[in-house]
């Protein structure tokens, strides 16, 4: 049954950003009602009332009219949340999810060199580390003791081909690439702990993808941006190779062609204009109108850090997030979860939750974020509380969306049919018996 949002809510200004107001929100009409949208019908949002009820029921979002919702305010804001919201309750109902997961860094050689990143290490570096089988599978067991049904491989993207000695550290363990040794931890990782991988090696060609289907129940790599800004000289992506926007889209493509299910998503505020945001979503969403296999789209912040190139450039605010969130709910319509990092986050989860949100993303109770490890992730019980003051009930899924654990035989290899099935109810969300709290 639909609840409605606690009245007493954030109350959304004007681009100086949110301000907690105690403020009573326009209450939620009925589906089929407008959105308070009648009030969408002056100065430079006027024209959009009819775009917002068609997006609010599931009907997309013509690209058009998302260029200038992302940058709404006042009440063409309000009413963007509104059906952005409904739309998510249309889909998922009040239920949001997240993955109980542990995170295995790899590696953390990489051959690129993002302005943004504090994962990489170069040599000469001491903390520069290929986890061996033994410390992959301390990890994986560490989770599964934890109850943890994930295992987030992360990693640099093709170091073997910057690198000799890392090349020459995989050549003495009898692995030509990155990916086949990849692969057997993988499977290592299966075998030993039943916990279900989710591998982001970076850009994937189809050989690629098809070595690791059978050990992997979804696979990601974010698009990051389709910028033309981020490549050029001082951009965010000068000097990585593998973040051209062509090369992502074609693993976004190939990942379609084989039925895996695949998250990918976009990193905001690198230094595209919000109108390249709505850009790359549409690039996901062209490729996911034609296969189909696209589950979850990331909304990530950049956060500045005091060690990466990037280190004085602004940081995007609240309301940018929220209105990302909201445009992306609303371009992708019936399909497509839509998840930010809670450990990120700008605003109170109440806020991504009014703009669309459906999920929180991989949680780990063992292992940090190593992507940003000054953000701690935050506890699974008060999560899980903050969820339900705001009328949502927190659930666990695995690395596979629900949506895909339902359709296991064109999704899932054979092989990995049977442990998805063991874990799932009929909904395809983790069994309540299995799942934990703390
Ligand atoms: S590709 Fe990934 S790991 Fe490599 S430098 Fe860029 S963000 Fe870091």
């Amino acid at each position: 049954m639909r609840r409605r949002l606690p009245d007493t809510c954030v109350h959304w200004g004007s681009d100086s950003g949110l301000v907690e107001a105690g403020q009573t929100r326009p209450a939620r009409t009925s589906e089929g009602e407008r959105y308070g949208h009648d009030r969408v019908v002056a100065g430079r949002f006027a024209g959009l009332t009819d775009a917002l009820d068609a997006a609010a029921v599931g009907e997309g979002l013509p690209q058009e009219d998302a260029c200038r919702l992302i940058r709404a305010e006042g009440d063409a804001l309000q009413a963007m949340l509104s059906a952005a919201g409904s739309l998510r309750d249309r889909r998922t109902d009040r239920v949001v999810t997240y993955s109980r997961k542990v995170f295995i860094p790899l590696t953390n050689l990489c051959r690129d060199n993002c302005g943004y990143c504090t994962f990489v290490r170069r040599p000469g570096d001491p903390r520069v580390h290929t986890m061996t089988p033994q410390e992959v599978l301390a990890v994986a067991e560490a989770g599964r003791n934890a109850g943890c049904k994930e295992a987030l491989f992360s990693l640099g993207d093709k170091p073997e081909l910057k690198y000799p000695a890392y090349r020459d550290w995989l050549a003495e363990r009898g692995y030509s690439s990155t990916i086949a040794y990849l692969r057997d931890m993988c499977a290592l990782v299966l075998a030993e702990t039943g916990l279900l991988p989710h591998a982001n090696p970076g850009v994937m060609t189809r050989e690629d993808i098809v070595t690791l289907r059978d050990v992997n129940v979804s696979m990601g790599m974010m698009l990051e941006g389709t910028s033309p800004a981020l490549l050029a000289k001082g951009g965010a992506h000068r000097g990585s190779r593998d973040k051209t926007p062509a090369a992502r889209l074609a693993t976004i493509v190939a990942a379609g062609e084989l039925a895996v299910p695949f998250t990918t998503g976009i990193l905001i505020g690198i230094g595209e204009t919000p109108e390249e945001r709505v850009d790359a979503l549409f690039a996901i969403k062209e490729i996911h109108d034609r296969y189909g296999h696209v589950q979850e789209v990331i909304i990530q912040n950049f956060r500045a850090k005091p060690d990466i190139r990037m280190r004085d450039w602004p940081e995007p605010g609240p309301l940018e997030m929220v209105r990302t969130i909201a445009v992306a709910r609303l371009i992708f319509g019936d399909t497509i979860n839509v998840q930010a990092p809670p450990n990120l986050a700008l605003a109170e989860y109440g806020a991504y939750l009014e703009a669309g949100l459906n999920d929180w993303g991989g949680i780990s109770p063992v292992t940090r974020d190593h992507i940003n490890p000054e953000r701690a992730w935050p506890a699974l019980d008060r999560l899980r509380a903050a969820m339900a003051d705001a009328g949502f009930e927190l659930r666990e899924r695995l690395g596979i969306y629900p949506e895909y654990v339902r359709q296991a035989e064109r999704f899932l290899d054979p092989a990995l049919q049977g442990r998805v099935r063991a874990l799932t109810d009929d909904a395809g969300l983790v069994r309540r018996e299995e799942e934990q709290w703390t």
